[in-house]
């Protein structure tokens, strides 16, 4: 009996010494690691502070502008807390006579930037609009008049940091950093079709928060676009380039004139500013995923903003996948120049053909449904372009579903490995004179 229990526990050793081995080498296998990567990913660039503004910096400066140019520029700061999460949102307000911010008859336009904390690049295009705003900088071949009587006739509101939390995060070296201060997505916390799961989701990137405007930040931006009921909305974000109009839920754009005037719009656009490789079309059916719950879906279908749009405005698709400031914001001088310049050029474009394109399409007939507007290439492009973009990770479409793959696998292993050492202390116990046999009866 004795020679049987020692060779079951030689056997149960070696059993499960190997499947440790085996679930080792698994495990490394599909979390994607190997000594060559690793090293790689432990690589990566910090934020460049020679370009870029850290947030109280940048805010400052905005409040500043504003002290210089009170005639033509306003700022206030919203707070709000939530269960003792607080967050401010700074917005400031142009109008080429400041007394006439509230005049209903102009044209309002809404821009949000830096609702992700890692697109550190937005915010700086908002501080350049608002020096061009207060003629403190000056776009290249514009003429003054013409541009003044442009701004005569908007109020332009400008959200320069919305996420402030998740940015200080990102600051403090969470660089792929993109939710809130509690780790909620401020692009998923807006109510239509709110907290929908595709089966890719990851909380790490997506998490839509307990419930609907359950964020202090989110209420704010709500109550902001309720009470300011703007013409046009634009959600500016960076890690790729491209112009998205609403859906976001939907692998569709709205039907008819809506859907005509902001393709014209958005047309024009890639067009002078975008040297036509921004890519168009719906959120949903561009990118190849549908977000829930977003910003821009609000805005175009509760707040009845009749042009809503969500920019890109920058993604380096060679950086590696931890490389988040590498991949959301150009990192060398030149590169950040050249998008604030384009970038800002195309914001005064919307100011200059929005009220246009808003009159001119008033008084025509609806037009032919544009649901099928995107076209098949631009939906397999996004589609094969999709983990990246989403989370700023290496994946292909072949990658659907091998997260889940991973877990399970894992927890098998493990289950595995469990059972190898509960069986060998059974056979342990038999060594101190318990035939095996009635281990395995019991
Ligand atoms: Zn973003």
């Amino acid at each position: 009996m004795r020679y049987h229990v020692k060779k079951a526990n030689i056997l149960c050793f070696l059993l499960t010494f190997m499947a440790s081995l085996l679930c080792f080498f698994l495990f490394f296998v599909f979390a994607g690691f190997s000594p060559a990567n690793a090293e790689f990913n432990s690589t990566f660039t910090p934020i460049n502070r020679d370009l870029y503004h850290s947030s109280t910096a940048l805010l400052e400066q905005i409040k500043a502008l504003a002290h210089r140019h009170p005639d033509k520029l306003t700022v206030e700061t919203i707070k709000t807390e939530n269960k003792g999460y607080r967050a401010e949102i700074t917005v400031a307000t142009f109008c080429s006579s400041s007394r006439g911010s509230d005049d209903r008859s102009k044209f309002r336009i809404l821009i949000s930037f830096g609702q992700h904390g890692r697109e550190l690049i937005t915010s700086e295009l908002a501080l350049r609009i608002l020096s061009i705003l207060s003629e403190e900088q000056f776009l290249p071949n514009t003429n003054p008049t013409s541009l003044n009587s442009t701004l005569d006739k908007l109020v332009i509101k400008v959200v320069p940091l919305e996420n402030l939390n998740g940015r200080k995060l990102v600051e403090g070296g969470d660089l792929c950093e993109r939710r809130n201060g509690r780790g909620v997505d401020l692009n998923r916390n807006w109510s239509v079709d709110w907290g929908k799961k595709e089966k890719d989701f990851d909380p790490n990137e997506e998490n839509p928060g307990i419930a609907p405007f359950s964020e202090p930040e989110t209420q704010i931006m709500r109550k902001l676009a309720l009470s300011f009921d703007p013409h046009i909305w634009v959600n500016v974000h960076s890690g790729m380039e491209a112009l998205f109009m609403p859906y976001d839920h939907r692998n569709t754009t709205p039907d008819g004139s809506p859907s005509q005037r902001m393709k014209t719009l958005l047309s024009e656009l890639n067009q002078v500013h975008c040297h036509k490789h921004c890519m168009i079309g719906s959120g949903g059916g561009s990118v190849g995923y549908l977000a829930h719950g977003t910003a821009t879906d609000y805005m175009y279908d509760i707040v009845k903003v009749p042009m809503a749009f969500t920019f890109e405005i920058y993604g380096d698709p060679t950086a590696s996948s931890k490389d988040c400031f590498k991949m959301f914001n150009p990192v060398d001088l030149a590169a950040f120049n050249r998008v604030l310049n384009d970038w800002s050029a195309a914001f005064f474009t919307i100011f200059k053909l929005g009220p246009l394109q808003l009159d001119e399409v008033g008084s025509k007939a609806s037009t032919a449904n544009l649901d099928k507007w995107v076209s098949i290439d631009e939906y397999l492009d996004g589609y094969l372009m999709e983990r990246r973009n989403r989370y700023g990770k290496k994946m292909e479409v072949l990658d659907l579903g091998m997260q889940e793959i991973r877990t399970y696998f894992r927890l098998f292993l493990l289950s595995s490995v469990l059972l190898f050492i509960m069986f060998c202390s059974r056979i342990s116990k038999g060594k101190s004179g318990r035939p095996i046999v009635s281990a395995i009866a019991l």
